[in-house]
């Protein structure tokens, strides 16, 4: 914005510039007719005349010198703009692409949470309500994770490894009794990696 108003304020300083050197000229023109109609014949009048011509040819040529820096400014400004247009049009374009993907993300995010809530409402209706209340009651009390899987006797919801009594115990549950964590209380879901 700064860079458009700088072009047009310069280009108004153009025209206004532009306006004083043609009134010089103009006047400087109206001089010399007087001069050359031979109207004026008084040495004295010609005298003043001609001094006149001569300092607004040079009045001009001072205008002229005030005229050329002003477009070289008002040149430097319009590329300036042009140049700052072209990078704000860029940036313009980057923004609609990243809002694009992330409409997309957040879409694909949207079906991926549907489809996986759908998958664990299916799976909860399988599972007895005791144990569903149980696990939802760890869940609340150990930060979203009420099961940990018993990995080479090692309870990975609390990383502690199970001592010898504990393991012991799990290894004489039935396959349907459910084991729960002596340190932080987690269901533990035994696997052939379970190391028992
Ligand atoms: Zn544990």
């Amino acid at each position: 914005m700064a860079a458009r108003t700088e072009e047009s304020d310069t280009a108004r300083e153009q025209t206004k510039a532009e306006q004083d050197v043609d009134q010089v000229r103009q006047r400087a023109a109206r001089d010399q007719q007087r001069l050359d109609s031979g109207m004026v014949t008084s040495p004295k009048d010609l005298e003043s005349l001609q001094s006149e011509i001569a300092s607004l040819a040079k009045r001009q040529d001072d205008l002229e010198t005030v005229v050329l820096d002003i477009m070289e400014r008002h040149e430097a400004a319009q590329a300036r703009a042009r140049e700052l247009a072209a990078t704000l049009e860029e940036l313009e374009a980057r923004v609609t692409d990243a809002s694009a993907r992330r409409d997309a993300a957040v879409t694909e995010i949207e079906s991926e949470t549907e489809r996986i809530s759908a998958e664990r409402a299916e799976l909860a209706a399988t599972i007895p309500a005791d144990l569903l209340k149980l696990y939802e009651k760890l869940r609340t009390q150990q930060g979203g994770v009420g099961a940990a899987r018993l990995y080479q006797r090692r309870c990975e919801g609390c990383r502690l490894e199970l001592n010898i009594t504990e393991v012991n115990e799990v290894r004489a549950a039935a396959p349907d009794e459910v084991v729960r964590c002596e340190n932080c209380r987690r269901i533990l879901v035994r696997t052939t990696d379970s190391g028992l």
